[in-house]
């Protein structure tokens, strides 16, 4: 047995299975495609961690219905927005270190054509903004206040963010640290990453967080940045990332995963390079946990994380399940 918790496709077919992290009695499955991973039959949507699960619901609807991966991965995604429960997206995200919720986000469709807002305050769903931005501007980025008035004008709503909970958290955490440098640990990247084929076989991707815990106000993170935190090429496929942001930057990491598709590697082992090549491009390990997660046009998907402990959600007509990625530092 790998370190990975295999999951038998087959036997979770048509069962709308929602599995834990761990299952012990799981079967393994070759992670490049073989009969024991099918490929799998569109219309497909995966998405980052264990709240994917709930938002592929949603994404799925549309997907079934017949609706672009536009729209599923747009709907998908604020499910995880407007959850004031998740410390890491939209509403009820932890804030900067000086107590701003600061919110980062993009999106991009089968045409090459992408939208994005970075450091966007006070708006609950920052993937409908990165929409908007995308089709009714020219541009591809909006930030801070910009960002902000761009939403207004657009009719979204000005919301308080930082929720009793969060600001809890934040004065706690302000107790014992030295405020320029935020600790970070395994555990606060939960970014949601989102990527979907639709009916007809197009693709499109979605990417929305709160960022870096307790982070240095004015940073972003990859997760707004196309390319690193998503990318969409319709010929190929599509990636996006969770974790350490800076990591994913530095070597442009959802660009480079659709690069390796093209040139005929399965969706795991391209994440698996990716996250080789950010381990080797930094000499201390010690908190760089990234996660990333594909799908080739074929309806092939994989995922891949530096540590252990990143998981993603898939759903199509057969399987409705939580997949532990395999990894190449274990923290046990
Ligand atoms: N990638 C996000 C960022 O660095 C954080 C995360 O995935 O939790 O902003």
């Amino acid at each position: 047995m790998k370190r990975r918790t295999f999951f038998n496709l087959s036997a979770a077919a048509g069962l709308g299975m929602i599995l834990p992290r761990s299952v012990s009695n799981a079967s393994e499955i070759n992670p490049r495609g073989d009969s024991d991973n099918p490929t799998l039959e569109k219309p497909i949507v995966i998405s980052t961690w264990e709240h994917g699960m709930v938002a592929n619901e949603a994404a799925w609807k549309q997907l079934i219905e017949g609706g672009s991966a536009l729209d599923a991965v747009e709907t998908g995604v604020r499910v995880t927005e407007s959850d004031p429960n998740n410390l890491s997206v939209g509403i009820g995200g932890l804030p900067d270190r000086d107590g701003n919720v600061t919110l980062d986000a993009c999106i991009m469709n089968h045409k090459h054509q992408c939208g994005a807002v970075a450091y966007l305050q006070d708006i609950e769903n920052p993937i409908s903004v990165a929409r908007k931005v995308m089709e009714e501007t020219p541009h591809v980025m909006l930030v801070g206040a910009g960002a902000k008035q761009f939403a207004l004008e657009k009719g979204f709503v000005e919301t308080e963010l930082l929720t009793h909970g969060t600001k809890r958290l934040w004065m706690k955490w302000q107790e014992g640290q030295n405020p320029d440098r935020p600790p970070i640990n395994h555990e606060n990247h939960d970014t949601i990453g989102m990527l979907a084929m639709d009916k007809e076989g197009n693709l499109s991707g979605a990417c929305t967080t709160s960022g870096w815990a307790y982070k240095l106000p004015g940073r972003v993170g990859d997760s707004p940045i196309i390319g690193a935190g998503l990318f969409v090429d319709n010929e190929v496929g599509a990636a996006c990332a969770t974790g350490l942001g800076e990591a994913v930057i530095r070597i442009a990491g959802s660009s480079i995963i659709v690069e390796l598709m093209r040139q005929g590697h399965h969706p795991e082992k391209a994440c698996e390079m990716a996250v080789k090549r950010i381990i080797k491009t930094h000499k201390d390990t010690s908190n760089l946990q990234v996660g990333f997660i594909a799908m080739n046009k074929k309806g092939d998907v994989g995922g891949y994380s530096v540590y252990s402990g990143f998981n993603y959600a898939v759903r199509n007509k057969d399987i409705n399940m939580l997949v532990n990625t395999e990894f190449d530092l274990d923290l046990n």
